[in-house]
């Protein structure tokens, strides 16, 4: 066989959000094309009109492309295999399945609804097959005469395709080795519906795959006990020479427990399992995403690429380019793969520290315009209404080692920006003594001299006065903390004031033994 080059395909159906599961398999086609230079097609599996949603295609490229995961061809990115959505496609399948029938692999049957429901009821294990085939109403049953007839005046028929038992399908899968199926087991599949002239996933699936001359086809475990048919297809047609290679990659397992992870999952634990916000358009409910819960694009690659592969070391950290150059198939496992969303949350936070505070000053303005914070060119004393980016990214500076979401923001640095407006109750229990005030009055005489520019001078200061006096560290710088957060968090606290300045920490301190005493 020639060498052919790399063609993968993400092949959604539109049917509702995009599952992060889809979103791994998405991920892990475009990295083994990219590792191999080949191409990734995106086309849209609709053909099954009753599960057709609106927004789902809007939704899937729109998660794609937030995620930097790029096609080369297919629905809306050109190309010459084209059309790529399969609802634009009834023609080509026809003659396909009109191929099928000619070749004698398929044939059409006339049973109603009704007749396949008195079948099971009667026999709750009827399968169309072999076995049964020959009781049904059929091409395979009726007179050509008959058959013809009944097409020509507008019966509702199927055409099926007709496995023969005794044989044995191997699929060479790239994870999973060698996968031995029985066709015996199958069922007569049907893979056109008159009643709505359009193929079943298996028909339109084989034929766009060998068209759209597809050379490895990477897809979720729940699609391998389809894939036997597929390759029966595949005979049927007489393209066994370029039958695409398989790859069935691993389930996303829950967090705890056992079992495949599900969206109940997420609601229960409180993780998305969406990578964007999707409003379902039949029932209003909101399904969280990734991207409004604050994660970074790169933190999502990041953790859904070690969902099932593995780089065979120590390496957690990867760009979209370094896992291009280590993706291999051989690396990924069958076992399901554990989600732990805890680690999405640990490469969220590790992003954010290699993120550079200009960029990420640009994510939390909002949060502080929203708390009535103009941000303005010139720098300017405090006055709790105004600040300039560059102030924000120094406070970013301070405390994005305590931040895992950009939303974390506000929590961890409003002192930073308003004076406190009351004092932690349990903290003013702890932390202010009844020498408090008074030794809040003499550190403000010791910092008297400086202009809070030099954050290690101050404290070493503070530090000599406490031992001349004999106080101890902790106890006034507590309740100097108090008196300048409001509680007991924070970064250092000559950071704090250093940003804040002299005249606002001044203010504080005195406001607080005001009210505290
Ligand atoms: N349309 C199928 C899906 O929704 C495609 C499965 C496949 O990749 O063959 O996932």
């Amino acid at each position: 066989m020639q060498e052919r080059k790399v063609r993968v395909r993400f092949a959604p159906s539109p049917t509702g959000a995009l599952h992060i599961g889809g979103v791994r398999t998405a991920l892990y086609n475009y990295l083994f094309a990219k590792r191999q230079g080949g191409d990734m097609i995106f086309r849209i599996e609709d053909t099954d009109s009753k599960r057709f949603v609106p927004g789902a295609e809007d939704y899937i490229v729109e998660s794609l492309t937030w995620l930097g995961i790029k096609f080369d061809e297919g629905v809306g990115f050109g190309g010459s295999h084209g059309p790529y959505r399969q609802s634009e496609r009834r023609e080509i399948y026809r003659q396909y399945v009109d191929e099928l029938v000619a070749r004698g692999a398929a044939y059409y049957a006339f049973d109603t609804a009704e007749e396949l429901e008195a079948r099971h009821t009667v026999d709750a294990n009827f399968q169309y097959d072999a076995r049964t085939r020959m009781s049904m109403v059929n091409s395979l049953t009726l007179s050509s005469e008959e058959v013809k007839l009944r097409i020509e005046r507008g019966d509702i028929y199927t055409v099926r395709f007709k496995i023969e038992p005794g044989q044995t399908i191997t699929i060479h899968d790239m994870i999973r080795g060698e996968v031995l199926y029985k066709s015996d087991v199958l069922d007569d599949k049907v893979l056109y519906k008159s009643a709505d002239q359009l193929p079943t996933y298996h028909l339109a699936n084989v034929v766009d795959d060998h068209l759209m001359e597809v050379t490895h086809v990477i897809r979720g475990e729940e699609w391998l006990p389809s894939t036997p048919l597929h390759i029966l297809l595949y005979r049927a047609f007489g393209w066994e020479e370029t039958m695409p290679q398989f790859a069935h990659l691993p389930l996303l397992l829950k967090p705890d427990g056992k079992g495949k992870l599900s969206k109940r999952d997420g609601d229960r634990l409180n993780f998305p399992v969406f990578p964007l916000d999707w409003i379902d358009p039949a029932t209003g409910s909101l399904s969280k995403g990734y991207r409004e819960a604050g994660y970074f694009p790169e933190a999502v690659i990041n953790f859904l690429a070690l969902l099932g592969w593995n780089p065979g070391t120590e390496q957690e950290m990867f760009t979209m380019d370094e896992l291009i150059e280590q993706f291999s198939i051989d690396r990924c496992s069958k076992a399901g793969a554990k989600f732990d969303y805890e680690k999405g949350k640990w490469f969220n936070h590790q992003y954010m520290l290699l993120k550079d505070n200009s960029a990420l000053a640009d994510m939390v303005i909002p949060f502080i315009e929203k708390e009535g914070i103009e941000i303005v060119a010139d720098e300017m004393p405090f006055d709790g209404k105004h600040c300039t980016k560059a102030y924000v990214e120094k406070v970013l500076a301070l405390i994005k080692d305590r931040m895992i979401f950009v939303q974390d923001f506000w929590a961890n640095a409003s002192f930073f920006f308003k004076s406190p407006e009351a004092y932690d109750e349990k903290t003013v229990a702890k932390r202010w003594k009844p020498e408090s005030a008074r030794q809040m009055g003499e550190l403000l005489e010791v910092l008297e001299p400086f202009d809070f520019s030099d954050p290690v001078a101050m404290e070493e200061a503070a530090k000599a006065w406490t031992e001349a006096n004999g106080y101890g560290m902790g106890i006034p710088m507590n309740a100097f903390r108090l008196a300048v957060v409001g509680e007991g968090k924070g970064p250092h606290i000559f950071h704090i004031v250093e940003l804040i300045g002299k005249e606002e920490t001044f203010r504080r301190v005195k406001r607080c033994v005001e009210v505290l005493g």
